[in-house]
């Protein structure tokens, strides 16, 4: 599996995937769990999560682009039910993109409304669809109710709407009272398209006291070992390990700096170790310790150690001082993302998110798929 040419290597855990969505599975029930697979399965590959999720038992599954879709469709055969979260897409080929790879688009405005149903119009029956409502996002679907039953005619179901939806703004912070307000707001809408399923619960949702997973719920994130309930322990499985090799090590005096701009200073005599990974292998700029970001940390040889100065395109560097010598050699790996730091951490420490790093993961890894 090894790609000779790459040199960090990317695990990704399949099994610990197929886990994370059944333990999703059971907390959801009796609602059933859908996948949220787009942006390439949160940058872990739609041709590898897909197939694995659907051995785990998932149906239905998400994604943003109809690109996406068609690659989900490819991988997993006729049975599996897909949705485009994007709508109809204004550049896309309805028949050509839609009809044929049989996917089903999210509606929500008018003119996708009109632009769908006459395409299926004479069609032998209704394709199926899904209605999007706006809560609160003010992004994508309708958030106005009368505009939305209007778009549809009087019993949407008869047109082929399965799914009701609309997305959380803050479902991540259980006290936030948006959570409550647009549980209230979707019940409303939910009303008016009566003998369709809905579905408003994204990850962290699933963990909110309110429950609000109706019919379907639709976790991405935790899927991939993110953690749902913030600040509370991770009830979910790594399913990332990125590994990086040192390619020298040198010592450096008190007083000397590291990288571009020389943003950090060796405050003793410092011992360094370069790894081969940059920006340009999705890792943040800020994941080095400069004088405006505090910098992530790596381990070697079980322990941790900071990633100091710039990061650059390809290379970054770490303090590797109080790591002993034998075992911070050219060769050794250095562990970026597994058991011991995971997304949440790493995207705190650079100043974004773990959804950031998962997908933004480069494409100069030899990428080793287990437990598939
Ligand atoms: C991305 C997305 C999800 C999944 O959200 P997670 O927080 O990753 O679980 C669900 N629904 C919609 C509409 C989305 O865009």
């Amino acid at each position: 599996m090894r790609d000779p040419g790459a040199a960090g290597v990317l695990t990704i855990d399949l099994a610990a995937l197929a886990q994370n969505w059944r333990l999703l599975a059971q907390r959801a029930a009796p609602a059933e769990c859908g996948a949220v697979v787009k942006a390439n399965a949160y940058g872990i590959g739609i041709e590898a999560a897909a197939p694995a999720l659907y051995r785990a038992g998932c149906r239905t599954f998400f994604v943003a682009h109809v690109s996406e879709g068609k690659r989900v469709r490819a991988a997993l055969g006729d049975d599996a039910i897909i949705y485009v979260l994007n709508g109809l897409e204004t550049t896309a080929d309805a028949r050509e993109d839609y009809l044929a790879p049989a996917l089903r688009p999210v509606i929500g405005s008018k003119s996708e409304a009109a632009r769908w149903l006459q395409l299926v119009a004479n069609q032998a029956s209704p394709l199926p669809y899904a209605i999007h409502i706006d809560t609160g996002m003010n992004r994508l679907g309708f958030a106005n109710l009368t505009e939305a039953s209007g778009a549809f005619g009087s019993l949407a179901a008869d047109t082929g709407a399965a799914l009701a939806m609309s997305h959380f703004v803050s479902s991540e912070e259980p006290l936030n009272p948006l959570n409550d307000a647009q549980i209230a707001r979707f019940e409303a809408a939910r009303a008016l398209f009566p003998g369709i399923q809905a579905s408003l619960a994204n990850s962290s949702a699933q963990f909110l006291a309110q429950r609000p997973n109706y019919d379907l719920v639709r976790p991405g994130y935790a899927l991939y070992g993110g953690n749902p309930t913030p600040g509370q322990p991770n009830p979910m499985q790594a399913t990332v390990t990125l590994e990086i090799p040192i390619q020298q090590t040198r010592w450096i005096e008190a007083g000397e700096t590291v990288g571009y701009n020389a943003q950090w200073t060796a405050q003793r005599r410092t011992r360094l170790a370069t790894l081969l990974v940059g920006y340009a292998d999705g890792l943040p700029r800020t994941a080095g310790a400069t004088r405006d970001y505090p910098g992530a940390d790596v381990v070697i040889a079980g322990r941790r150690c900071a990633l100091v100065g710039r990061m650059s395109m390809d290379l970054c560097v770490a303090d590797i001082t109080d790591i002993p010598e034998d075992d911070a050699r050219p060769g050794a790996f250095a562990q970026v993302l597994g058991d011991q730091i995971g997304i949440d951490e790493l995207g705190a420490r650079c100043g974004t998110i773990g959804y950031h790093i998962l997908t933004s993961l480069g494409s100069r890894y030899a990428r080793v798929y287990r437990g598939g």
